[in-house]
């Protein structure tokens, strides 16, 4: 469906024909596109980005999609994502896809999976778990018991995890 493995990055930013989205291409970094609209700021969050950290950032946010109808795309220069932040934005945007740019190219499109269950990315809430002793903790393990809207269940206490407390609960 969207096999873009070398479309240039002056490809409008809607999914519309004729889309009159403009963002600035880039170079070098990542595009983070189907995010679910009103999400961008978290996953902004997650990537550490605070508007101060000198990377060139772009957002769009509301943006007709005709696949999860309307959405918000972060683009990041010369930003690459680790494993563990895929983790997370996986959370907040479970319909993303994430694009690597090279030379102004995508070299890499990878939409990205919320698995069955989730490790070690966000804490219980529950300040008795055994994911939450002080010595020794374990690590959390949830499970998807619900994708829309998310609610995780905590392995070890079954505790619930609604999809609104999801970002405040990331592990550190
Ligand atoms: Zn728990």
């Amino acid at each position: 469906m969207e096999n873009t493995t070398d479309r240039p990055m002056a490809t409008p930013m809607s999914e519309e024909a004729g889309g009159k989205i403009r963002i600035d291409k880039i170079v070098d970094g990542t595009v983070i596109d189907h995010i679910r609209a009103g999400s961008a700021l978290e996953v902004l969050k997650i990537l550490g980005i605070t508007g101060k950290t000198g990377n060139v950032v772009s957002l769009a946010m509301n943006i007709r999609s005709s696949r999860i109808g309307k959405k918000d795309i972060v683009k990041v220069e010369n930003r690459f994502l680790g494993s563990a932040e895929v983790a997370r934005i996986a959370l907040v945007a479970p319909e993303a896809t994430i694009n690597l740019i090279k030379d102004s190219k995508v070299i890499k499109k990878t939409r990205i999976e919320l698995p069955e269950t989730i490790t070690g990315v966000i804490k219980c809430p529950n300040e008795r778990c055994v994911t939450n002793k002080e010595r020794e903790p374990i690590k959390t393990k949830y499970q998807v018991v619900s994708r829309k809207p998310l609610q995780l269940k905590c392995l070890y206490c079954w505790t619930l995890v609604d999809e609104s407390d999801v970002s405040t609960l990331f592990t550190g």
